[in-house]
């Protein structure tokens, strides 16, 4: 059998998840590349077990304790391994039985499986950008010493890195990030102020997970972006550039050093990146919408307001402080997040409650990966404080 006909075994952290769906979609339209080995879920138990029994896992891991017997009894006539709980996720992600992880686990949740699944030499297709806000470096430098490839699933992460495709020797002068600009896009503070969960959730080109919705809406997406990029690429923060291009077409762009940019283009549609990440380096024929020069033949440009989308704003700080503060600003934000969605605090106050959790905790210049577990727990703490939560 030739190597390219070898099927690439892949472990979906996050299975049921807006990612994880749109992944298996594009694993069943390719079953002679792809085999599927793990998924996992939090507390959706019923779809895990629906997509447990139509793509055949070894393995599925629930991460709520409470939903294992549900999930077991249910796959009881399949000849599938059942977990639950956080350490599972953790240990299910060192074995052996899989050659890729495709990370769409949302927030902090999805740093320990990821590095652990790093450090038993998976490849990682990584959706779940706050793994690398919350400890880029480690992440990163435990990648290189384990001499495995970290593909980006995130739109703009995956337009650059195609752009870098055969461009190894040559240096970028800076990076160029595209903005949707989300549903707020041209809103003043007076606006925003009495905007609910139900409105910032409608994103006008992407459907995606709750939380990264409201990130978008909030900016705060992009500055976790803005810092994705500087540790998946290795730029500093003077190299990363953020337009706003309300149409998604041009997903990024690289500028070289000869003032030479080059941009990938397509329709907004997520299942291009994932098939990418999944099928690297080669690429898959598929039939998903092409975008059409003639059809929409406007596409604009403008600078990121700065003054109303304060998240974007502190997100910057972060990025060019470093050290803890990206972690600690990931925490509040999280939970501030989550508060929004539960309609116990108001769209501004996202942006107060992270301000004012990035001010109040130490700051680390170089931390351990102990001490961004740490500066992860003491922000969520003093956030929740703050919120009364
Ligand atoms: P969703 O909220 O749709 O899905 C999240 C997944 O993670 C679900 O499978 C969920 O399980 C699981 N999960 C949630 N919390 C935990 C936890 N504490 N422990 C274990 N598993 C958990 O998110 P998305 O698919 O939208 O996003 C996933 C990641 O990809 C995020 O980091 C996001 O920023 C990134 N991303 C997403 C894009 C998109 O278009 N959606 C685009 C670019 C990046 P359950 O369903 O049971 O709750
Ligand atoms: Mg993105």
């Amino acid at each position: 059998m030739s190597i390219e006909h070898v099927i690439k075994r892949i472990a979906i952290f996050g299975s049921t998840g807006s990612i994880g769906i749109q992944a298996l979609e594009v694993i069943q339209s390719n079953p002679d590349k792809f085999s599927v080995e793990i998924l996992t879920a939090f507390s959706n138990d019923e779809l895990l077990v629906q997509q447990a029994k139509k793509f055949k896992p070894n393995i599925v891991v629930i991460g709520d304790e409470k939903k294992y017997k549900a999930v077991q009894d249910a796959l009881s006539s399949e000849d599938i391994k059942v977990f639950a709980g956080e350490n599972a996720l953790e240990e299910v992600a060192g074995m052996d039985c899989y050659d890729l992880m495709l990370a769409a686990i949302v927030g902090f949740a999805g740093l320990k499986p990821t590095l652990k699944a790093i450090s038993t030499g998976k490849a990682i297709a990584l959706a779940n950008k706050e793994t690398l806000v919350v400890a880029g470096d480690i992440v990163m430098n435990m990648a290189v010493e384990n001499r495995v490839p970290v593909i980006p699933v995130d739109s703009e992460h995956s337009a650059i890195f195609q752009c870098l495709v055969g461009e190894t020797r040559n240096r970028i002068e800076k990076v160029i990030l595209t903005a949707s600009g989300g549903p707020f896009l041209g809103r003043k503070t007076n606006y925003l102020v009495n905007v609910k969960r139900e409105h910032a959730l409608q994103h006008p080109n992407w459907r995606m997970g709750a939380k990264i919705s409201i990130d978008s809406a909030t900016l705060m997406n992009k500055g976790l972006e803005m810092i994705e990029a500087k540790f998946l690429f290795n730029l500093d923060p003077d190299q990363i550039q953020v337009v706003i291009h309300p149409q998604s077409i041009i997903h990024s762009m690289v500028q070289f050093e000869d003032g030479s940019i080059k941009a990938q283009m397509g329709m907004p549609d997520m299942k291009l990146p994932i098939q990418y990440a999944l099928a690297f380096p080669k690429r898959i024929a598929n039939d998903f919408p092409r975008y059409n020069f003639r059809k929409v033949h406007t596409l604009t440009f403008e600078d990121p307001d700065l003054r109303t989308f304060r998240n974007l704003a502190l997100a910057m700080d972060a990025l060019n402080k470093g050290g803890n503060l990206p972690c600690v600003m990931n925490a509040a934000n999280e939970l501030a997040v989550f508060a929004f969605l539960r309609n116990r605090i108001g769209f501004l106050e996202i942006t107060d409650v992270i301000e004012k959790t990035m001010e109040k905790v130490s700051f680390i210049e170089e931390p351990t990966l102990e001490e961004y577990f740490d500066s992860d727990g003491e922000a969520r703490n003093y956030a929740a404080d703050i919120m009364k939560l």
